[in-house]
């Protein structure tokens, strides 16, 4: 089993409600809560498994927003569990979900540096670092209903541009939607072959500008009904 998201970047609509749910969640689940610092002071910042990043693309009037969310691909060759001194980081055999354990992660950092998705975050309260766990507290916990058995970062997207599931499985709804919609991993040529995928902007359809500035049918009606008028 190989589970991981799907990102719908055409759909996205830069809203954090998914990076939002993600901080509550984990701020309240059982993986240890995600600090804040300073919360009610004049320059409040924290630690965060999600955040969304926002480009303008292409030139007017062919540009467009793109925005992108960004966390933890779950590489299947991950270098941030190569190069931990301590084997805090790892990846389970059972299900590729990449995670970091607490007890044994000394905050040495070498795992931000080796990760190229900026995925990792050194927490200063606890001297560790965190990084998204696919919410495995969640989507293993039998006491909640089956179809709420997802991360809390996918449940919450009110726009659905995001998907859960098995990479392994050449049916299931994230492999699909790779295979359809021609899904890309981010930065391939660096070889970690993240198990996430993005699904493109779908293309917009060309907008017409070689008539712009020249007057339209109405107008040309205007104009020829006010020479009348004059003569
Ligand atoms: S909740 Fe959905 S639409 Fe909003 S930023 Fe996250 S992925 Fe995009
Ligand atoms: S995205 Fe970064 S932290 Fe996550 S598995 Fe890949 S290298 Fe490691």
């Amino acid at each position: 089993m190989r589970l991981g998201l799907v990102i719908d970047l055409d759909v996205c609509v830069g809203c954090h409600a998914c990076a939002i749910a993600c901080k509550q969640w984990n701020a309240s689940g059982t993986t240890g809560p995600l600090s804040d610092y300073q919360p009610y002071g004049a320059e409040p910042s924290g630690v965060w498994f999600n955040r969304i990043r926002h480009f303008e693309v292409g030139e007017y009037p062919h540009n467009k927003t793109i925005n992108f969310p960004m966390s933890c691909m779950h590489c299947e060759d991950a270098a941030c569990v190569t190069v931990c001194p301590t084997g805090a980081s790892y990846k389970r055999a059972e299900d590729g979900i990449v995670l970091v354990d607490q007890d044994k992660c000394m905050g040495c950092n070498y795992c931000s540096w080796a990760c190229p998705y900026g995925a990792r975050e050194l927490d200063r309260a606890s001297g560790t670092m965190k990084k998204c766990t696919l919410c495995v507290d969640r989507i293993y916990d039998e006491t909640i209903p089956i179809e709420e058995r997802q991360p809390a970062c996918v449940l919450t997207c009110p726009a659905h541009a995001r998907m859960f599931g098995d990479f392994d499985d050449p049916d299931s709804a994230v492999s699909r939607a790779v295979r359809e919609r021609e899904g890309y991993q981010l930065l391939p040529e660096l070889g970690y072959n993240p198990t996430n995928h993005y699904l493109p902007p779908r293309k917009a359809p060309p907008i017409p500008t070689e008539n712009l500035g020249q007057p339209g049918f109405k107008e040309r009606l205007k104009t020829f009904a006010n020479k009348l008028v004059k003569r």
